[in-house]
């Protein structure tokens, strides 16, 4: 069974390196710190196959910690901060809100839920004003799969 690399990767998803080797402390991209371990149960964040290294222009930072499930950083603080943007419309009912708040997750990553999260988010941040809906779609934008980013942005 293959091992992996430790990847390291700045608190807002900036990969430093996946192969196991950064002397950085702080992100020289964004300035936040860099970590190696899931902040919630220190599990070394996985980097790139040990014995495959042409996997490393495919590398995709991991979105939750394999261990114990949370989301890492980067994913929450897009999970955060697409709430709080949400949070900023007005047009929405606070129902509504919830219900696309609860579809988030299962837009980031590809489960048998997904199309239902995209039926949700479709429909309802229709209602939703222009600058929260385009707020919502930059920031989606870079991390949605190519499916689900097809489906709601074309
Ligand atoms: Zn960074
Ligand atoms: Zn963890």
């Amino acid at each position: 069974m293959a091992n992996y690399y430790t990847g390291f990767i700045c608190n807002n998803g900036h990969v430093r390196s996946s192969y196991g080797e950064c002397s950085e402390t702080f992100c020289p991209e964004c300035g936040s710190e860099v970590l190696h371990q899931c902040p919630s149960c220190n599990t070394l964040i996985r980097g790139i196959k040990n014995d495959d290294f042409s996997s490393f222009y495919k590398y995709k930072r991991p979105n939750y910690c394999f261990k114990c499930s949370k989301p890492l950083p980067w994913t929450e603080k897009i999970l955060e901060n697409s709430v709080e943007l949400l949070s900023l419309d007005t047009q929405l009912d606070s129902e509504t809100k919830a219900l696309i708040k609860n579809a988030l997750p299962d837009l980031l990553v590809e489960t048998p839920t997904t199309n239902v999260a995209i039926a949700k988010y479709q429909t309802y941040m229709s209602g939703a004003s222009k600058i929260v809906k385009d707020g919502m779609r930059n920031l989606l934008v870079d991390v949605l799969s190519e499916t689900v980013k097809k489906s709601l942005f074309g």
